[in-house]
């Protein structure tokens, strides 16, 4: 058995910002049940401190960072049986907004001192210096705010192993030099093989520098970062560590995502009664008001209103499909002139789309369910997972070939007929998107067509299993290449 420290800034259902908080949650859920002692670290936000006094929780340790005293509280993830560990610090932890961000959407501004005293405990645990029964075998860190995780455990002789998956490369935890001298960084980590970024300090660089082996989840976005186009300025260093770079697509949790029991749903169906999902289509045209049509087809889109997603090439071809007849529902936030973009529009066709600023768990749901077509032109997508959300529901995907997008969605354009699954385009331009979309409807008028690509993907295996495999393979190497160098 392998005891592994997953450290992660967000974890569903406590605290969601996007697609690590869904990953944070099943992928440790599925390596305990193949048999590993798998522990998340956690920041003690308002919602995960509140999810522990309700679950009840136990302080395990008492520490002083720098000038801040830190309470480690130990509670279990709420419907799992992962433990959960919550720093527990209030000046830096406990605040309204989301994990990064104030009310008014601009990052706080100790961001780095934020996540420099999380990954100080974490590394103390990692360490065995928290004073803690448990100390892990792996230390398994996510995403920037905890890149400096490796660097912190690095000059311990006896340290654990270190995995660094990234989520998302763009988002880099960039600050400047005086942050980094505030830090009481040691100047010797200031150059550009370690944390310096072109003279600025790189948290994301600590995991990429320091970490035994790095993941990220998807085979196609572990080719694309290797590249200038999607490298996003650390492609050469990436390629410089591509012996230890290994991309898994991310699983889904297939039990809370199921079309035959979702709570969220008023009808449930599965791939032989699918009859029964054109009812979940009337729930959702009734829902948000669209008109109860049922021929129209009904697309979906869910997601950050943000550049990477595309929703703007949606918004620029959805006019045309809607004077067609096409229905549409947009759920999401983001940028104020996409926000704004889609509200005008909505106004527009107030009768045929509907837009939804905010995030809402059983609206996603009941978009997956009862849209007929998915759409993600992502610009680009590390992973994705909204597009598998969809093939378990038989709401067929349209998606820009990129990413975790084309290592889950096949198009008969680029595969034998009997793989396809969706409609992938190759190009992130409104045209392309427009023809897929197209060939996607043209579909919906081919009753048989239609149900083999949804049997393709409701039948599809998107679960952790293999997957889970896959890390803890990794972790096994990592752990005994360390042996071997702790030996010698
Ligand atoms: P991201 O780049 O945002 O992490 P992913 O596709 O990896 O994208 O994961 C996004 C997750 O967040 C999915 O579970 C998706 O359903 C969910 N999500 C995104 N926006 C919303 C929203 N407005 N309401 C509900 N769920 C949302």
């Amino acid at each position: 058995m392998i005891r592994v420290l997953f450290v992660t800034s967000e974890v569903y259902p406590v605290i969601k910002t996007g697609g690590l908080a869904d990953v944070s949650a099943s992928l440790p859920e599925a390596l305990c049940q193949q048999d590993q002692d798998v522990h998340i670290l956690l920041p003690g936000y308002p919602a995960a401190m509140a999810a522990a006094k309700s679950n009840g929780s136990v302080r395990k340790a008492q520490l002083r960072i720098g000038v801040h005293p830190v309470t480690l509280w130990q509670t279990q993830l709420p419907g799992s049986p992962v433990m959960l560990w919550l720093v527990d610090c209030a000046p830096l932890f406990d605040r309204p907004g989301n994990p990064y961000q104030n009310e008014e959407g601009s990052d706080w501004w100790d961001n780095a001192h934020r996540y420099y005293l999380f990954a100080r405990v974490a590394a103390m645990m990692g360490l065995g210096q928290a004073g803690l029964n448990w100390i892990p075998d792996v230390v398994h860190c996510n995403d920037w705010q905890t890149g400096l995780v490796p660097v912190l455990m690095n000059s311990g002789h006896k340290r654990p192993a270190t995995v660094f998956t990234i989520h998302n490369l763009s988002y880099q935890g960039l600050f400047s030099h005086e942050t980094f001298r505030a830090l009481g960084l040691p100047d010797s980590l200031w150059r550009f093989d370690k944390l310096e970024f072109h003279g600025q300090l790189s948290f994301i660089k600590g995991g990429l520098v320091f970490s035994d082996h790095l993941t990220t989840v998807s085979p196609g976005y572990a080719d694309e970062i290797l590249s200038p186009q999607l490298g996003c300025g650390l492609d050469g260093l990436l390629r410089h560590r591509e012996h230890v770079l290994t991309g898994i697509l991310n699983g889904i949790d297939t039990h809370q995502w199921n079309p035959e029991s979702d709570p969220y749903l008023d009808h449930h169906y599965d791939v032989d009664h699918l009859v029964d999902k054109r009812q979940c289509r009337m729930d959702l045209q009734h829902q948000v008001k669209l008109e109860a049509n049922s021929e129209a087809p009904l697309l979906g889109f869910i997601g950050r209103f943000v550049e990477q997603k595309g929703i703007d090439l949606l918004l620029s071809v959805l006019p045309d499909f809607l004077d067609k007849g096409c229905q549409c529902v947009i759920l999401g936030s983001g940028l104020q002139e996409y926000e704004q973009a889609a509200l005008e529009l909505a106004k527009q066709y107030p009768r045929s789309l509907s837009v939804t600023l905010g995030y809402d768990e059983a609206l996603a749901h009941r978009i997956t369910a009862g849209a007929d077509l998915f759409v993600m032109p992502s610009r680009y997508e590390p992973c994705g997972l909204n597009q598998m959300y969809s093939l378990r529901y038989g709401t067929l995907p349209i998606v820009h070939r990129v990413g975790g997008l084309r290592d889950s969605v096949f198009d008969s354009q680029n595969v034998p007929v009997k793989q396809a699954n969706g409609f992938a385009f190759d190009r992130p331009e409104p045209l392309a998107l427009q023809a897929a979309i197209e060939r996607a409807l043209d579909c919906l008028g081919r009753p048989k067509y239609r149900q083999q690509l949804q049997r393709k993907g409701m039948t599809g295996d998107y679960s952790w299993q293999v997957r889970a495999e896959e890390y803890i393979a990794i972790y096994r190497q990592i752990l005994s290449d360390r042996q071997s160098i702790i030996q010698n």
